[in-house]
């Protein structure tokens, strides 16, 4: 458990916060000082994780929202706003994994993969920027960190639109840094490899889960927790440097 406070009075919202990376990475903001805010859908996974935080003495909220809704972002902004002040830190991390083969034109899981990675970040982003960049010029520096993938930037059979939509989210952040750097807002595109997280568990296609269940086999994965550790390192860097690609892969996996 970190005992430094190094995100002391810091304000952290989290996207994907009910389980998985995000869940693991509110606790460990929490844990280094920050406020967290927490949206996702399941509400009461939010409630429980505000309670967890809270008995261990940090100050968390739960919002309700769905990413891909823009109108429920915005008013997840106003509230975290409202209760814990303009925030200085978006782990933009909600996401969803539905591999299929292209020519089973799946366009449902298409469309939600491209609803939720890639619409859903946006108007996330488009929500939280202003807090970002007001915050960034009254405390001297704020952090955007997207969760992308190692899909961004390898070759997965039947990954085409899941692996399209990560690396949309690096190239964007690339360049959005590039826009943001100059109001003190650091952009990063983190990039993990594989996760033991729920995100498999969505997986319906039986090539990609003969292709996991090898990797389980195989590679020891990474747990939530290091890629929580690697979202408070890049928050915590000073204020000069902007990491701006953060690949972490399992060391045994290639
Ligand atoms: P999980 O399935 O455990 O977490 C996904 C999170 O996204 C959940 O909290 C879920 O909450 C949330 N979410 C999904 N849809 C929506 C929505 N419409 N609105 C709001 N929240 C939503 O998986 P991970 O923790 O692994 O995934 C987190 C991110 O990490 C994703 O972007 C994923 O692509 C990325 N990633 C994961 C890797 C892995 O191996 N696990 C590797 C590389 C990247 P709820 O259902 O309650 O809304």
């Amino acid at each position: 458990m970190p005992t430094n406070k190094t995100l002391d009075g810091r304000v952290a919202v989290i996207t994907g916060a009910s389980s998985g990376i995000g869940a693991a990475t509110a606790e460990h903001l929490a844990e280094l000082g920050a406020s967290v805010a927490l949206v996702a859908r399941r509400a009461d996974r939010l409630d429980e994780l505000v309670a967890r935080i809270g008995k261990n003495g940090g100050t968390a909220i739960a919002v309700a929202a769905d990413v891909s809704d823009p109108a429920a972002v915005q008013a997840a902004a106003d509230r975290v706003e409202a209760e814990l002040g303009d925030a200085d830190l978006l782990f933009n991390n909600a996401g969803v994994m539905l591999p299929a083969p292209i020519e089973d034109r799946a366009t449902e899981q298409w469309q939600r993969q491209i609803d939720i990675n890639i619409s859903g970040l946006m108007y996330v982003i488009g929500a939280f920027v202003p807090q970002l960049v007001r915050a960034a010029g009254e405390r001297g520096v704020a952090d955007l960190i997207n969760t992308s993938s190692i899909g961004a930037q390898s070759v997965f059979p039947n990954f085409a639109v899941y692996t399209g939509t990560k690396a949309y989210v690096t190239h964007m952040s690339r360049n959005l840094r590039a826009e943001l750097g100059r109001k003190n807002v650091r952009v990063s595109a983190l990039e993990p490899g594989l996760v033991t997280t729920e995100l498999a568990s969505h997986v319906t296609d039986d090539g990609a889960l003969e292709w996991l269940d090898g990797a389980r086999d195989s590679v020891e994965w990474l747990t939530p927790g290091d890629v929580a550790r690697a979202v408070g390192y890049l928050a915590g860097l000073p204020a000069r440097v902007n990491f701006q690609q953060l690949t972490l892969m399992p060391t045994g996996q290639v």
